[in-house]
């Protein structure tokens, strides 16, 4: 706070001394003011939202969504009721066609539990437990509900959590899944990922939650719900899930990132003043059908999807061919060998490169993958975000060690390092040099991953060699 020379009426000096004085103080005021207010408005903006780094395509979440969404109605009980289904349909319409919620094909089904949960799969298949409805206050709370979980979904949470988790596996993955057309669930649960308890899909951060409240409160206050609903909501079931009530799933999933009021009313400050008029009024009504119906079924139980697909045995099949072909991204630009072919989110900087033949289920044999890695501090540290990356990728696979620390050095004029790694390869009884190149990049590290069975790597070097002698960058 801006010191005031005297308080005004105490001023202990003469008159006309005083006056002077007093003047001046009050000009530092104003000007402290001035800078204070200058400073909490630079500070103080409103949080920019919009989904992190994700090694899967949009396409993928939708994919995945979808194949999920087929799983989890054989084991859970759907409500088939018309009313309550066309109430679900219209709240969830109304925040779904907002431009926030990234025109995803959200569906909305109400399923037959008593406990008090709502989850959303990637990609828009939401789902209500009835426990939901019967605890809602009014429709906003409701409406608040779903909107934060449409929020996790335009913000990819789920997808992004799991790529942050798996670097190496998750790109031969989804190699493996686009080249045989197969069933991406099917290759997440081969790698361990699945929608079980603590999935990394399901369980979110309280960094996402924040941000699934913000995005949230957006998507009510254009749709003409009133978003503090939603933030009064959640903390009422909080508090009450102390006293052993059925919501630990939903906190569980959706750890509380504190002050949940008050940063959702600062967010309203910022959105335009709206009545909320939204509610239609039928939730007793809903409330009374929810009562009303029979008691569901047991669940089934879960298939196994089968194995992936396997490559071929021979790593000359996989050779760089020599002749190489322009991958231009987002942002960034370079070679790749022409006989290699490009997966993941095509024009994004997240991409895998190889010949599909080097792909074993969840291992690549033979390739490239270029990548961008957050900087868990968000420093922005060369060294030690590498040094994180690293340790990232070894405990995506516990047979990788680090054979060459990483040493800086400098990459058509970028701060660069290098180190190698070795693993276990997917050929037959073969070991594989993992190449590990990161470049440094606002907010963490751009990286690239060179893997070649040891046998193969003197040969092929020159090949990795030209790749890094093309990156570029936009800015
Ligand atoms: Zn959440």
């Amino acid at each position: 706070m801006p010191k005031l020379l005297h308080p005004a009426g105490l001023c202990p000096f003469a008159a006309r001394k005083c006056r002077v004085r007093y003047h001046e103080g009050m000009k530092l005021r104003r000007v402290t003011f001035l800078l204070l207010f200058v400073a909490a408005a630079s500070v103080a903006q409103q949080r920019q939202l919009k989904p992190g780094w994700n090694l899967f395509s949009k396409q993928q979440d939708v994919q995945m969504g979808k194949e999920y969404a087929a799983q989890i109605e054989k084991q859970v009980p759907v409500v088939r009721n018309s009313e309550l289904d066309a109430y679900l349909q219209r709240i969830g319409q109304k925040l779904a066609s907002r431009p926030e919620a990234d025109s995803y094909p959200y569906t909305f089904k109400l399923v037959n539990d008593k406990s008090i949960n709502a989850f959303a799969l990637p990609g828009g298949p939401t789902y209500v437990h009835t426990g939901l409805i019967a605890a809602a206050e009014n429709e906003d709370q409701l409406a608040g509900v779903m909107a934060h979980e449409i929020a996790h979904v335009a913000l990819r949470h789920g997808t992004n959590q799991a790529s942050k988790a798996q670097l190496i596996s998750l790109p031969a993955m989804l190699a493996g899944a686009l080249a045989g057309g197969d069933s991406i669930t099917g290759m997440l649960a081969q790698i361990g990922i699945g929608l079980g308890a603590n999935s990394v899909l399901m369980k979110f951060s309280r960094n996402a939650e924040r941000d699934a409240d913000l995005l949230g409160a957006r998507i009510m206050n254009g749709a003409g719900y009133n978003p503090i609903e939603m933030a009064r909501f959640f903390e009422k079931l909080e508090a009450e899930a102390g006293k052993g009530s059925a919501i630990g799933q939903f906190f569980s999933d959706h750890p509380n990132p504190g002050n949940r009021v008050k940063s959702v009313q600062d967010e309203i400050r910022y959105l335009p003043q709206k009545k909320y008029a939204a509610a239609s009024g039928e939730l007793p009504q809903m409330k009374k059908l929810i009562e009303d119906l029979p008691a569901p079924r047991k669940p089934g139980r879960q298939a196994v999807p089968s194995a992936g697909p396997t490559g071929s045995q021979d790593p000359a099949a996989s050779r760089p061919s020599g002749r190489f072909k322009q991958y231009q991204g987002r942002e960034v630009s370079f070679l790749h060998p022409d006989n290699w072919d490009v997966f993941g989110e095509r024009g994004s900087d997240q991409v895998t490169i190889l010949n599909q033949s080097a792909v074993f289920g969840q291992q690549i044999g033979y390739g490239m993958i270029a990548s961008f890695f957050e900087s868990p501090s968000r420093r922005s540290d060369l060294r030690s975000d590498t040094a994180q990356l690293l340790e990232q990728l070894r405990r995506d696979n516990p047979s990788m060690r680090v054979t060459e620390n990483p040493r800086r050095f400098r990459l058509n004029n970028l701060q660069a390092m290098y180190a190698r790694l070795q693993s276990d390869s997917p050929f037959r009884g073969s070991r594989e040099i993992d190449l590990v190149v990161t470049i440094d990049r606002p907010g963490g590290l751009y990286y690239f991953v060179f893997i070649a069975p040891e046998s193969e790597y003197p040969g092929v070097q020159n090949a990795f060699d030209q790749v890094l002698r093309s990156v570029r960058f936009a800015n």
